[in-house]
């Protein structure tokens, strides 16, 4: 007796229908799945003329009993679902029992399978969907599925396919996902005779990531850890808790990509495409990064099955959950807090020489693909855990001054100019000079490296030096070197503030002496009175002033008078583009970032030491001291590790 059945007409109409096979990728994808939901710990695919020509797909999964060979092939086959109910809580990532029979109506496929159980395996061929053979074979257990000449018979179709570089580069971002979803299984890719893809299995998903990624991606993110929130839903048989699980890597807020390319989200197991968790990624990041940009992010959700429908669309891309405000909620807020806690510091570009010799970032990787340039692949092994001498060292006291810093230091000046640059966070490089000496460490070498701290928490214990160009802030610390943006950083300082006082309702004032009147647009005119309570409440006081006129007559304490009314146009402004879709709290936040923007110290101001010290030790004390409300960063580290790592000391 065999394990697939037909589905019932019942449950097959309540199957979501459509096309899977539209190119290559859609068949590998199909046939990756079927192997993973086979047990499979080794998947090995091969494709000649990105897809066109053949794709096979080689597994060690259970197999197939012979009976159950024929069968896989007639529509709605499957041994995973059975009942309308199974729908409610699919644990597999294939159900529908149509990929089989669909690309077998528009390839020539072979199917190889034998199962554990069975001592002879049987080979299925069909061509354009015409059984022309079924036989006993000798096989290795496992299924292998050759799928050659896709779309012969549908020239149609096979005109709308895009170049083999193209097609091949799906093929390629398909299994390095499903790669990063199973660490604990070997993926190979191979196209004609190159490597594309060759990863032995590790114990951890961040061993896998710096397979797939290298070291220096690895670097840039920041491990979640296991997140975890509990749901209480009143049902009929009491209370029930869900549980929902959350692990994964997102990048430093510094990372800033242009397109969603480097989001990679898991739902069970399955890679999703899903416009609820990209928002919820992008409300994490909100104020850390600009909102044109995206962060790097590999996300896994877990959860039950029930709580996940993904009876959505044939290609099983997207999914509907049952508690999604719950969900979004809990995926912003996980990665905000682990951004929060962590505080990573950008750090200054290892010079050339200190990167892992063969890692490659992903981009280049499927750039490479694009191009046709196989060249050396990302390391498929672990990275090695760095190895640090042991040796005790001699903490310093905590820096004492400074305790009885809590309020602005006397006299920074009122904003004259306004010195926003272009987002640019190319750091200063760092490359070495000279060549490498022997003699490399040196007592120096193994104390300071133990102490190396990767957060932001130092900032307070810095002691800076001066200014460069009486912009930026030099510091040293016991870790490194520092450089601070005195603008942003003050910028972050304020906005928080703002915020926090916006929060006790008590935002600090200043009376103007003359009212300010400003003349508005029509559009303007409709925004300002949208937002007018909200704006008194963040320290202005504003009125209506006859048709088209607002007046200005108290600002929030610190800005220019020159400013304030930048900072209301600014508001309208973005309030039009932006704000209109957006929360109230994104309201608040976009008004605090102006005028926190406006009020901060400028580039191009000298500041004395203790001006200096003040505003360190506030940064320190802010919630998120690594990136201005703008999303550019505030400090950036060399650390003694890089600074040793440059004078080849180490
Ligand atoms: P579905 O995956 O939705 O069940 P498919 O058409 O993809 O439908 O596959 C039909 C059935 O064939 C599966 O339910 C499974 O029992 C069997 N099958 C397909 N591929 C494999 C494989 N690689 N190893 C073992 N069984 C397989
Ligand atoms: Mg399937």
């Amino acid at each position: 007796m065999g394990r697939i059945r037909i589905l019932s007409d019942t449950v097959a109409n309540k199957i979501a229908a459509g096309e899977v096979v539209e190119r290559p990728a859609s068949v590998v994808k199909e046939l990756l799945e079927n192997s993973l939901d086979a047990g499979a710990s080794s998947v090995r695919i091969e494709i000649e003329s990105g897809g066109r020509k053949l794709i096979r797909i080689t597994d060690d999964g259970y197999g197939m009993l012979a009976d159950d060979a024929m069968l896989a092939f007639e529509r709605h086959a499957t041994s995973k679902l059975s009942e309308v109910k199974d729908l409610d809580s699919i644990g597999t990532l294939g159900f529908r029992g149509e990929a089989l029979p669909s690309i077998a109506a528009v390839s020539r496929l072979t199917l190889e399978t034998r199962s554990k159980e069975e001592s002879t395996g049987a080979r299925v061929e069909i061509a354009g969907g015409r059984m022309l053979k079924c036989e006993e074979a000798a096989l290795a257990s496992g299924t292998v599925v050759t799928v050659r000449d896709l779309f012969f018979n549908v020239p149609a179709r096979k005109k709308f396919l895009r170049t083999e570089q193209t097609e091949l580069a799906h093929i390629a971002t398909l299994a390095t996902h499903y790669s990063l979803a199973h660490p604990d299984k070997t993926f190979q890719l191979l196209h004609g005779a190159s490597e594309l893809l060759h990863v032995t299995p590790v114990a951890e998903l961040r061993d896998r990531v710096y397979q797939v990624f290298g070291g220096q991606t690895l670097g840039e993110l920041v491990d979640l850890g296991i997140r975890e929130r509990d749901l209480q839903i009143a049902g009929v048989e009491g209370v029930e808790t869900v549980s929902f699980f959350l692990r994964g890597f997102v990048s430093r807020p510094q990372v800033q990509k242009l397109n969603r390319n480097s989001i990679f989200a898991f739902v069970n197991g399955r890679l999703i495409k899903d416009r609820m968790l990209l928002h919820a990624l992008s409300a994490a990041y909100h104020n850390l990064m600009p909102p044109s940009c995206y962060p790097f992010a590999l996300l896994f959700l877990d959860c039950d099955a029930g709580e996940v429908d993904v009876n959505v669309h044939p290609s099983k891309t997207e999914v509907r959950f049952r508690h999604g405000s719950f969900v979004h909620d809990f995926v912003r807020d996980s990665i905000r807090a682990v951004l929060m806690e962590s505080r990573p510091a950008p750090v200054f570009p290892l010079p050339a020489h200190a990167q892992p010799a063969a890692s490659l970032p992903y981009s280049e990787f499927t750039q490479r693909i694009e191009n046709q340039d196989f060249g050396p692949l990302p390391p498929a092994v672990p990275p090695d855990d760095e190895e640090l001498p042991e040796v005790a060292i001699e903490r310093r006291p905590a820096n004492p001054r400074r305790s009885d810093f809590s309020a602005e230091p006397p006299g920074i000046p009122p904003a004259a100019t306004r010195e926003d640059r272009p987002p640019d966070n190319r750091p200063i490089s760092s490359a070495p000079v000279g060549g490498p000496l022997p003699d490399s460490h040196g007592p120096l070498a193994q104390g300071v490296l133990l102490d190396e701290q990767q957060n932001l928490t130092v900032l307070r214990d810095l002691r800076p030096l001066g200014q460069i160009h009486d912009s930026f802030i030099i510091a040293v610390g016991r870790d490194g070197l520092w450089i601070i943006d005195q603008h942003v950083a003050h910028e972050r300082i304020l906005f928080e503030r703002i915020l926090r006082e916006r929060a006790m309702g008590r935002v600090e004032m200043q009376q103007l002496l003359l009212p300010i009147v400003i003349e508005v647009t029509a559009g303007q005119q409709i925004e300002y009175a949208r937002i007018a309570d909200e704006l008194n409440s963040m320290g202005f006081e504003t009125e209506p002033f006859g048709n088209r006129t607002v007046a200005i007559k108290a600002a929030p304490a610190g800005v220019g008078t020159a400013e304030i009314e930048k900072i209301l146009y600014e508001v309208l402004e973005t309030s039009e583009r932006e704000f209109r879709r957006a929360s109230l709290d994104d309201l608040r936040r976009g008004i605090a970032a102006s005028i926190a923007c406006r009020a901060a110290i400028k580039i191009n101001t000298r500041l004395d030491q203790n001006k200096m010290e003040w505003l360190l030790d506030a940064l320190a004390g802010t919630e998120y001291p690594m990136s201005c409300p703008h999303g550019r960063p505030i400090a950036l580290k060399y650390s003694m590790r890089d600074i040793l790592k440059g004078f080849h000391r180490i």
